[in-house]
């Protein structure tokens, strides 16, 4: 515990506890707002299925983080979620929780743990952490990519969380890129994340199988040309596999789209990639990067945009809601 050391006021700042709710786990962390980098603890249960299931869960774990982390406690928790949640904290809409709307988490989570609660977005959450302890330290003008099963997206803008009117900004895997693309469950067609997610990459495995150009894959895939998934493109590309490395060009032009697009927008100097995807490293980062300066208005007078793989791995979300929690709780 070499990172403990007393807050600059004199008093010891308490400490904070950060959850990340996904698909199939709740993550937590606990840490402190002077250190953010070093984790004092960490806890994870399965993502029960009901709503009461959950949010007890989300307070057992907060609960492991307060007996690990030791003294002072716990004094605030973070809440990343996927979905769309409003200003007040509430869940309005979660296509990976489904069933659940208008879940007052904020309320709920208060009234188990009487701790100050603030809820997020995951994506959100996860650009606050990569932007505070993370690859986007320093940049006060990021975003942050996650490429995952969808698209996540947090935005920082001159230093601060774009958060938006409704709670709802940065819902980038949602800009449409082809409106006669493939059906989202959003229901619109053709989002971004419906060809630069591990889904589209997929998708742009199975095509390329289908037309019996990717062998590699069908074997990867178990002999099915229909079986073919993004982690086997990602594999076959790795080995150096030719037909798998054209279709990471083709999946790399989707990426740098969207990256293009959001760079032309909001002018930023650094683009972090995270989520499952970028462990496919230089393989997805470098025909990413050549894919942005074909599509980004105007590359030449934007020298130096980096575009970097996260660096906090699946605790970006719960450090950043972490921090988010200690930042609510100290203006409050
Ligand atoms: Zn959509």
């Amino acid at each position: 515990l070499s990172g403990l050391r007393p807050a600059a006021s004199g008093r010891r700042a308490g400490l904070l506890a950060g959850i990340d709710v996904g698909g199939t786990k709740v993550l937590g962390v606990a840490l402190r707002a002077d250190d953010p980098a070093v984790v004092l603890g960490e806890a994870r249960t399965p993502t029960p299925d009901s709503e009461t299931g959950l949010l007890d869960a989300m307070a057992d774990v907060v609960r492991q983080l307060d007996a690990q982390a030791g003294r002072p406690g716990i004094t605030a928790v973070g809440v990343g979620i996927a979905g769309l949640i409003d200003r007040t904290g509430r869940l309005r809409v979660s296509p990976n929780l489904p069933g659940r709307r208008d879940v007052d988490i904020g309320v709920e989570l208060h009234r188990r743990l009487g701790l100050p609660i603030r809820v997020d977005n995951d994506a959100t959450c996860a650009a606050w952490g990569e932007y505070l302890a993370g690859a986007a330290r320093g940049a006060d003008d990021a975003v942050l990519v996650t490429l995952g099963t969808g698209i996540g997206a947090g935005l920082i803008a001159d230093g601060e969380l774009v958060r938006g009117a409704h709670g709802f900004g940065g819902e980038a895997g949602h800009m449409v890129v082809d409106p006669r693309g493939p059906r989202c469950p959003c229901g619109r067609r053709g989002c971004w994340e419906r060809f630069a997610s591990g889904t589209g990459l997929g998708w742009l495995g199975r095509e390329a199988a289908e037309a019996g150009q990717f062998p590699r894959g069908v074997e990867l895939a178990g002999g099915v040309a229909d079986n073919v998934r993004g982690e086997h493109v990602t594999q076959a590309a790795r080995e150096g596999d030719e037909d798998a490395l054209e279709v990471m060009q083709e999946f790399a032009g989707w990426v740098g789209l969207g990256l293009g697009n959001l760079v032309t927008l909001l002018d930023c100097s650094l683009v972090v990639i995270g989520g499952g995807l970028v462990e496919a490293g230089e393989v997805l980062l470098a025909p990413v990067r050549t894919a942005y300066l074909r599509q980004v208005m105007a590359p030449e007078e934007r020298q130096g945009v980096r575009i970097v793989p996260a660096e906090l791995g699946e605790r970006a979300g719960a450090t950043g809601a972490a921090l988010l929690g200690g930042l609510e709780a100290s203006r409050a």
